[in-house]
């Protein structure tokens, strides 16, 4: 069924192959070592099933439960197209999109591998009756396709998850303006959450040398987005001294979105649901910080009508905390909260939204709007130039990752489930070759440095 160069399979048994991968890896094995390692015929990997894409018909999404849904199963290593690598996964993480995958929500993503499929000779290799999951990996290059130029067996990488086919003259401004630009992982197949995982050459970024491999693997998709959506021109692009309302601020996203706005010279107004996260984010640098729950908002008073009164209660609490409004909202939780976030920004202010967790039909009052000269803008992952920066601020230790637990493959589905369940602050690390957590770190003097912040979520959470 799957395509493969015979000179790239030497057909051991399968652990025996993955075996000897993860072995020289832990042992430092140098480049040349690496290339020449046979490789698994097939490789064990998180996945979902087309066969059972209707299974949760009918119930309401907390009820959905991801360990019905992903599997852990072998699958045959696809070829390798010419401007791909093989990555050894020491590890990788539960995103957002892991729980839309797992629950098919907002819908299958069987339809986009089909639509892939449809593509090209390489795109059909994703359209496959199961789909292999994760947008996030650190780990090792195995092989190389016969075009890449930058990357050679035995590098240790970090995997940003833009897929994007640069022989389309619409990819060659800002990249996610790409008519077929994509999520690895999510709208591909061969993604992260396995032993070997299939990556475009422009997909890879060096590994922080201070970092772990599950340390260094939960960043490339919320650091980038953080940074695209705070940072980057392409984005809210904030200044110093701007205010910027951050909700789920020690979340995925949120925590780096903390980070970005610190570091920046701003002030962040972090929103949080319970007195443990606003413990962490006061830990993280923040003084502003609001327990959504405590204070009771309540922006709906039922499924079809917001409550203006509970927008305006939020804005005193912002004014209250910094004296003033917010130059920025940066939102996500989508319909839950938009008619609060438009309300709150300054006159003239932004709303940047990347995501909608609670519902994406949104209903906001225009008036504030346009009255108030805001601007609500969306935004969608990054280009690889704004992951590369994203990346060289983890590798220079100044942004931190957010690594609060750490599972093994086989419980991918119960750190998916927590996500889902918003049971977890910062992100989730999923060990894949690594045997234990505290491998693969090379600069051991950097992260002395940085220690209290590299842990900080890990210690919180323990
Ligand atoms: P996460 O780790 O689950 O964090 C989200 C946080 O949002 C939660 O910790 C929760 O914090 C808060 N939240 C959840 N529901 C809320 C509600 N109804 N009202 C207010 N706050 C709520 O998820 P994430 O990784 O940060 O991702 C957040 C969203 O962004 C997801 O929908 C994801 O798919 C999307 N996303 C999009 C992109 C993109 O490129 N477009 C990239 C990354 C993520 P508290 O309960 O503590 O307030």
């Amino acid at each position: 069924m799957l395509f493969r160069m015979d000179s790239q399979i030497a057909c051991p048994t399968m652990s025996t192959a993955i075996d000897n991968i993860r072995t020289a890896i832990l042992q430092g094995a140098p480049g040349e070592e690496i290339g020449a390692l046979a490789l698994p015929e097939a490789v064990r990997g998180a996945m979902v099933r087309a066969d059972e894409q209707e299974m949760f018909a009918g119930l309401a999404s907390e009820d959905k439960d991801p360990r019905r849904s992903v599997h852990i199963d072998e699958f045959p290593l696809p070829e390798l197209a010419p401007d791909e690598a093989y990555v050894a996964v020491m590890a990788s993480a539960i995103n957002f999109n892991t729980v839309w995958t797992s629950i098919f929500e907002p819908v299958s993503t069987f339809g986009f591998l089909k639509r892939i499929g449809k593509e090209s000779y390489w795109g059909k290799r994703n359209d496959l009756p199961y789909h292999v999951i994760g947008s996030d990996a650190s780990g090792v290059v195995l092989r190389t396709g016969s075009a890449v130029r930058n990357w050679k067996p035995g590098d240790r990488v970090t995997v940003q998850c833009q897929h994007v086919d640069d022989q389309d003259p619409s990819a060659h401004d800002d990249t996610m303006m790409a008519a077929n630009q994509r999520i690895w992982g999510f709208e591909t197949n061969f993604g992260g959450l396995a032993e070997i995982a299939v990556v475009k050459a422009n997909q890879l970024m060096p590994k922080p040398e201070h970092l772990t491999w599950e340390e260094s693997a939960v960043s490339g998709l919320c650091n980038s987005t953080s940074y695209r959506m705070i940072v980057s021109r392409n984005g809210s692009q904030m200044k110093q001294g701007d205010a910027v309302l951050i909700w789920g601020a020690s979340g995925g996203i949120g925590a780096y979105a903390v980070q970005y706005v610190l570091n920046g010279g701003g002030t962040p107004v972090a929103v949080c649901s319970s007195e443990k996260r606003a413990e962490l984010l006061r830990a993280m640098g923040c003084e502003a910080v609001i327990d959504r729950r405590a204070e009771g908002y309540r922006f709906w008073n039922d499924d079809n009508t917001q409550d203006p009164k509970e927008w305006l209660r939020l804005g005193k609490k912002i004014r209250d905390l910094i004296g003033r409004d917010v130059d920025i909202v940066f939102e996500h939780p989508g319909r839950s909260t938009m008619g609060a976030s438009v309300f709150v920004a300054k006159r003239g202010g932004t709303i940047i939204t990347c995501a909608a967790t609670s519902g994406f039909m949104i209903e906001y009052d225009n008036r504030y709007l346009w009255m108030n000269l805001k601007t609500l803008k969306g935004c969608h992952f990054a280009n690889y130039r704004e992951a590369w920066d994203a990346n060289r601020l983890i590798c220079e230790a100044k942004v931190h990752p957010t690594l609060s637990r750490v599972y093994d493959l086989d419980h991918t589905a119960d750190a998916a489930l927590a996500v889902h369940r918003n049971e977890s602050e910062g992100k989730l690390a999923v060990l894949s070759l690594a045997p234990e957590e505290g491998l693969g770190v090379l600069n051991a003097e950097l992260r002395e440095r940085h220690i209290d912040q590299i842990t900080l979520f890990r210690r919180f959470e323990s």
